[in-house]
């Protein structure tokens, strides 16, 4: 067993945590990120990323998040891998354990450890992700410009992408499994507004249909009389919510209904002086790479401020 020690110790290494290293790294906090089950988070498993700035062309998610890692480690990053299982942030510094054992110890810590999409795990879900289903209206939907999308969901989240999508289509069909929405009234409104957009009521996805060419339709079963149909679409938007990685603060740190992290508004601090939150874990909002990067920016600059006021006081009382 080793005990790593660092002035921040960041946990997860999407663009928030690999953001938060970059800045801390150059900050000379000497950052530990210690990776996580899926290195390099949510960006991994997408393909095509047409909106993260700096790129004319086309990027790979996988790739940018190789670069964002090898920028972090350039500036004096530690990557470690290990998957964290517990945390005590009841005392500085802050501890956490590792599944292998080892532990780490930071004076400041960045909880950067993200969200998943959740997905509703019928056939072919899985294998046409990427090829026509997808998780991300704002990531995806311009790759279904002029073609008929499917949202599937009835919470903000499913509206915001239903009305987002029709920026790119003109035929934009939400599926809810009951016959009333979740989401809040003023996007209902929109909604139903909308002349592009209609609504299947009481359909739930009983299957995606397609094949090598992609998607071409979802099979759907009526909630209540059990009869089968099917939509055809060529992109379809599972919008039923996401699940943020929040297990392991339970107890110690606050998080909102939804299990996200609660952060003082504008800022990435918790209620813990020295403990930050950046990126998808605090922000069901927006959900973005870019937003990720530029919250763990800010949690990077707040834990410099935090270790150089601590600095300062304890050359005061030396
Ligand atoms: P929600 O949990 O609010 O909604 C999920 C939706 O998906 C519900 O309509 C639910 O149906 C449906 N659903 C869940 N599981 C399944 C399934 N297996 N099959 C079919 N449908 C399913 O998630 P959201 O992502 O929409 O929102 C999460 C939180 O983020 C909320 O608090 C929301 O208000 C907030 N948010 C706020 C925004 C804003 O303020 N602009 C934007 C986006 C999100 P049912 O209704 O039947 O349970």
């Amino acid at each position: 067993m080793t005990t790593h020690t660092t002035k921040m110790l960041i946990i997860g290494s999407g663009p928030a945590g690999l953001s938060a290293a970059i800045y801390g790294a150059r900050a000379g906090l000497q950052p530990i990120v210690v990776q996580g089950l899926q290195p390099g988070g949510q960006l991994t498993i997408t393909t095509d990323v047409e909106n993260y700035p700096g790129f004319r062309d086309v990027i790979q998610g996988p790739w940018l998040m190789q670069e964002m890692q090898a920028q972090a480690e350039h500036v004096g990053t530690r990557m470690l891998w290990d998957t964290i299982t517990s945390v005590d942030l009841s005392s500085s510094p802050f501890r956490a354990r590792g599944d292998s054992g080892d532990v780490y110890e930071g004076d400041t810590l960045v909880i950067a450890t993200g969200a998943q999409a959740k997905w509703l795990g019928v056939p072919g879900e899985q294998d046409l992700s990427g090829k026509g289903v997808s998780a991300c209206a704002t990531c995806d939907g311009f790759f279904y410009r002029g073609k008929k999308v499917v949202v599937i969901g009835g919470g903000n989240t499913a509206v915001e992408e239903a009305l987002y999508l029709t920026n790119h289509s003109a035929d934009v069909t939400l599926i809810h499994r009951r016959d009333s929405l979740r989401a809040e009234r003023i996007l209902q409104d929109r909604l139903f507004a909308h002349p592009a957009i209609k609504v299947l009521w009481n359909k739930e996805v009983d299957h995606f249909i397609g094949g090598e060419g992609g998607l071409s339709g979802v099979a759907l079963k009526d909630t209540v009389t059990g009869e089968a149909s099917v939509e055809p679409t060529q992109g379809a938007f599972v919008a039923i919510g996401h699940a943020p990685a929040t297990e392991l603060f339970k107890g110690q740190l606050p998080v909102d209904a939804s299990g996200y992290l609660i952060v003082e508004p504008g800022t990435p601090k918790t209620s813990i002086p020295g403990v930050f939150a950046c990126g998808d874990v605090m922000d069901h909002t927006y959900r973005q790479a870019v937003t990720a990067a530029g919250t763990g920016c800010m949690a990077a600059l707040d834990a410099e401020r935090f270790v150089a006021e601590r600095e300062f006081k304890a050359l005061q009382t030396a």
